[in-house]
């Protein structure tokens, strides 16, 4: 079947067009910059189109994608009605969604409840959904959520040391992110390392702009190093990851701000920008600071690898062992010294890293050594597959074949 996969954010939307048989990627393209001026892409196998297209709002853009697929020249399709069935990614799920499902009425309005969760995401997630509603009415929609895989995690893997209450009237737990691309990465991990995902035990680092580590057990998730919201955990590129409350209430006296304020500082302000004294958040150009003698560079790199490494430790601990350690996303993917930065502090674990491997550009690669206790590898995440997956799989339950 073929499936349109939408990722929607606040001002963009990322979609691709997947043969859910062949998993062969037939469109790729983003519509950015919607509600302000608009830019289109859209890549097939024979066209590359990047243009400025207005689009006053989310259904704008997506009638224009379906245009472009609709398209006699640049298209993939004749008609809308080719297209199968509809994946959204959408980010938050709070406790009533364990897994994907049809995007009912009901959903829309469970989902609407989790708004408050996800200010920034929830509520441009679903403009998408509703944008792809009104022009093509009669498809089926499936929403895939980030927090759905880490649902597993156990109330002493979840809970704060909060009163119970707080739990109980407003559900402030931690929720865990990145959900979609922990599932995918740690499934292709054991199978690429022939492997039962049901007999091992994963840890893997999803190091992106946002970034986040889960540990996962026997195909399931018993902790994920992000919270209430993806501000906890990791030192990332904007944000501070853990924190002592007890600073920020310091903070908001000594400069006289509010929680906005504060939260403003700790959301875009802080993590690898903010220690580099607002040097970068992009780990190259740290890279290319630090060789150049740049010290709070060099420190912001120094800290971020450190800190993954003390998860990475912990999530060993909580899993009793671990039998691989994926890294995966932008900086996971591409920044060897930062993987054998971290690979150093884990020597206790048996881990020795094989130099060249590490260096290679591939899906995926292991790059311990075969005498190294634990399989370290690196693999390509990819959310959008694990959506069209998913899509794929409710849809084959919905009776759509
Ligand atoms: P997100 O999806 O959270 O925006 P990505 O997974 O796309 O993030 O990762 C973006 C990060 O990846 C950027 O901070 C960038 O510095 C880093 N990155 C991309 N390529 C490289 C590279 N070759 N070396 C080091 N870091 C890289």
């Amino acid at each position: 079947m073929k499936i349109l996969v939408i990722n929607s954010g606040s001002s963009s939307l990322k979609f691709q067009v997947i043969d859910s048989e062949s998993e062969e990627v037939l469109v790729k393209g983003l519509c950015e910059r919607i509600g302000i001026d608009g830019i289109f892409t859209y890549r097939t196998d024979k066209v590359s189109i990047k243009e400025p297209v207005a689009m006053k709002n989310h259904t704008e853009a997506v009638n224009t994608l379906l245009e472009a697929l609709t398209d006699s020249e640049k298209g993939i399709i004749n008609d809308y009605s080719e297209i199968d069935v509809i994946g959204h990614r959408l980010v938050h799920g709070g406790e009533k969604f364990t897994g994907s499902v049809v995007v009912t009425d009901e959903v829309i309005e469970a989902m609407t409840e989790c708004n408050d969760l996800a200010p920034l995401h929830n509520p441009a997630n679903l403009v998408g959904v509703d944008a792809c509603r009104k022009l093509m009415p009669d498809t089926l929609m499936v929403g895939v959520f980030d927090t759905a895989f880490n649902q597993t995690m156990e109330p002493k893997a979840y809970l704060y040391g909060l009163p119970y209450r707080y739990y109980e009237k407003y559900k402030i737990r931690r929720y865990g992110f990145h959900g979609i691309s922990h599932k995918y990465v740690s499934q292709r991990a054991a199978e690429f390392m022939r492997q039962d995902p049901k007999d091992v035990k994963t840890i893997v680092c999803h190091l992106g702009n946002g970034a986040s580590i889960s540990a996962v057990k026997y195909g399931k998730v018993v902790d994920n190093s992000m919270g209430f919201t993806p501000l906890e955990g990791l030192v990332m590129g904007t944000r501070c990851g853990d924190v002592d409350p007890g600073a920020l209430e310091f903070l908001a006296k000594k400069e006289n701000l509010d929680f906005p304020q504060i939260m403003a500082i700790l959301n875009q302000e802080s993590g690898v920008l903010g220690i580099s004294k607002n040097f970068s958040s992009d780990f190259r150009e740290l890279k290319d600071a630090e060789i150049k003698y740049n010290e709070k560079a060099a420190l912001a790199r120094e800290i971020f690898a450190y800190k993954v490494a003390k998860y990475v430790g912990s999530y060993a601990a909580a899993m009793n062992g671990v039998d691989n350690i994926v890294f995966t996303a932008g900086v996971g993917e591409n920044d060897s010294d930062i993987r054998q930065e971290i690979c150093n502090y884990l020597g206790f674990l048996g881990i020795t890293i094989d130099e060249l491997k590490n260096r290679e550009q591939a899906e995926a690669v292991r790059i311990s050594e075969g005498t190294s206790r634990v399989n370290v590898l690196v693999i390509r995440t990819n959310e959008e597959l694990e959506i069209a997956r998913e899509t794929a799989e409710v849809a084959r339950q919905a009776g759509i074949s």
